[in-house]
């Protein structure tokens, strides 16, 4: 859960910095700092990483249901997307070719 990135190529460990930057450009297909050659996000991370996007949002109904006051939640919801972002770089894992979509 908590694995950086490591290319498939070249061994070469990405950095959180590295990964974060490039999940920005939301593509599959991500350049290696290292060895310049192309590497793909894994079917498996690609999954847990959509799990996340539909979750956060999920997380708000019950807190409703239990008359927790918006602002609250609204910071909840807030803190909760910061430390997913943080996180997401750790959830990536490179594969030398690309995984079918399903
Ligand atoms: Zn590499």
């Amino acid at each position: 859960m908590f694995q950086i990135p490591i290319c498939q190529q070249c061994g070469y460990k990405w950095s959180w910095k590295e990964t974060f930057v490039k999940m920005f450009n939301f593509k599959n297909k991500l350049r290696c700092p290292s060895c310049d050659s192309f590497q793909y996000v894994s079917k498996k991370s690609r999954n847990q990483l959509s799990l996340f996007v539909v979750f956060i949002p999920l997380l708000i109904v019950p807190l409703v249901s239990f008359g927790i006051s918006k602002y609250f939640i609204l910071t909840f919801e807030l803190v909760a997307f910061a430390l997913v972002l943080i996180w997401m770089p750790f959830l990536y894992k490179l594969s030398n070719k690309d995984d079918p979509m399903w």
